[in-house]
C-alpha cells in the first residue's frame, strides 16, 4: 500500500510517524474518512470542507492548499488501484498537530502530519442490510459540546470507542448515545434515523452529534420526496417506538435497524419507508459524485 506522509507517498512500511508526534501523545489531530465509486469521490468537497472546519475549530492551519487535495486524493487510489470499475476507494486523511516536545502547547509542534491512506472500500454484508443490524442504548454518554464539540472530526474517538465496547460487550452491531440531556444523540460511526407513521425523524445536529454528510443527503432526499420529516430533540422512547430504524454513514449509506435494546423495532423486518430511501439514495447518488474532470 502506498501511503502519503507529509509530502509524499511512500510504500507503507515506510509510513512511520514518531512517538512524539502528537496525534499519538493526545489524540490531537482531526481525520475525515470518504469513499469513492469507482473513479469518482462522494461528497468530496463536502468531506474537504469538513475537514478545514474541524482543524479550524482546533486551531490547526491546513498545511494542504485546498486546490492539491483532489490531486492527492486521485493519486492516493490509482497508486493502491482502487477507485476504478473494480473497486470503490475508501479514503482517510489524517492530519495531527505534528512533532513536538512532551507538552500541550500546540506550538511545541511546528509542523502538522498529514496522512493520506486509499484502500478497498468493504461495506457490511448484503445479509446485514437485508436483515437489519441490532443496536443498543450505551451507558457512555455523547461528548458534551462546551468540552468537546462533536462537531469536530477529531482522532481523539475514546467517546466512540468505548460505546462501541459496550456494543461488542453486548454482542450487537452498534450502540446509539444519549447526550447530557438524555437525549437521543448518534451511533459511534453513524447518524440515527426513525420513522413512526409518516414521520422520520432524526437528532437536530445541537443534540451534539456529527453533521453526517450521508444524513445531509438524506434529509435532502426525504425533502424531495414530499415525506414529514422532523429534526428535534428526543428521548429514547422515541426509538422504543418506532416503526422503522436506520443508521447512515459514508461507506454504509443507510443500513436498517431492525432490533432496539433487544427487541424488534415494528416488525423486525427492514421497513418499506427505509428501502424507498435506500433506493432514491443509490438513484440520486451521481449527483454528489465530483465531476468526471476534477
Ligand atoms: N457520526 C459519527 C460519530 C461519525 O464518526 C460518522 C462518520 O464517520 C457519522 C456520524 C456519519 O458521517 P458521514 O455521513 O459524514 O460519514
Amino acid at each position: 500500500m502506498w501511503i502519503f506522509l507529509n509530502n509524499r507517498f511512500v510504500k507503507q512500511e515506510d509510513a512511520v510517524v514518531s512517538v512524539f508526534d502528537h496525534g499519538f501523545l493526545y489524540g490531537d489531530g482531526v481525520y475525515e474518512t470518504i469513499r469513492s465509486y469507482g473513479s469518482r469521490i462522494f461528497m468530496r468537497d463536502q468531506h474537504l470542507s469538513r475537514l478545514r472546519r474541524s482543524a479550524d475549530a482546533i486551531g490547526l492551519a491546513m498545511p494542504i492548499p485546498e486546490k492539491d487535495w483532489p490531486g492527492l486524493l486521485h493519486e492516493a487510489m490509482e497508486r493502491n488501484g482502487v477507485g476504478n470499475d473494480r473497486c470503490d476507494a475508501y479514503l482517510r486523511i489524517t492530519i495531527s498537530r505534528g512533532v513536538g516536545e512532551i507538552g500541550l502547547d500546540p506550538a511545541l509542534c511546528p509542523v502538522p502530519t498529514v496522512v493520506i491512506m486509499a484502500k478497498p472500500l468493504h461495506p457490511p454484508s448484503r445479509q446485514q442490510y437485508d436483515q437489519g443490524v441490532s443496536i443498543i442504548v450505551a451507558q457512555t454518554r455523547r461528548n458534551l459540546p462546551s468540552a468537546l464539540s462533536p462537531h469536530i472530526k477529531a482522532t481523539n474517538f475514546l467517546n466512540n470507542i468505548l460505546a462501541k465496547r459496550e456494543a461488542i460487550a453486548a454482542g450487537v452491531f452498534d450502540s446509539v448515545l444519549l447526550n447530557w440531556q438524555d437525549h437521543v444523540a448518534e451511533c459511534t460511526v453513524s447518524n440515527l434515523f426513525w420513522i413512526k407513521g409518516s414521520t422520520i425523524s432524526t437528532p437536530s445536529l445541537d443534540c451534539g452529534i456529527l453533521d453526517g454528510i450521508t444524513r445531509d443527503i438524506v434529509l435532502t432526499l426525504t425533502r424531495e420526496a414530499g415525506l414529514h420529516v422532523q429534526e428535534g430533540h428526543f428521548g429514547i422512547e422515541a426509538l422504543h417506538q418506532a416503526e422503522e430504524c436506520f443508521l447512515t454513514n459514508t461507506s454504509m449509506e443507510l443500513m436498517p435497524v431492525t432490533t432496539f435494546e433487544h427487541r424488534p423495532v415494528g416488525s423486525g423486518k427492514p421497513g418499506p419507508i427505509t428501502h424507498q430511501l435506500q433506493t432514491q439514495f443509490v438513484v440520486n447518488r451521481r449527483r454528489f459524485l465530483e465531476s468526471d474532470y476534477n
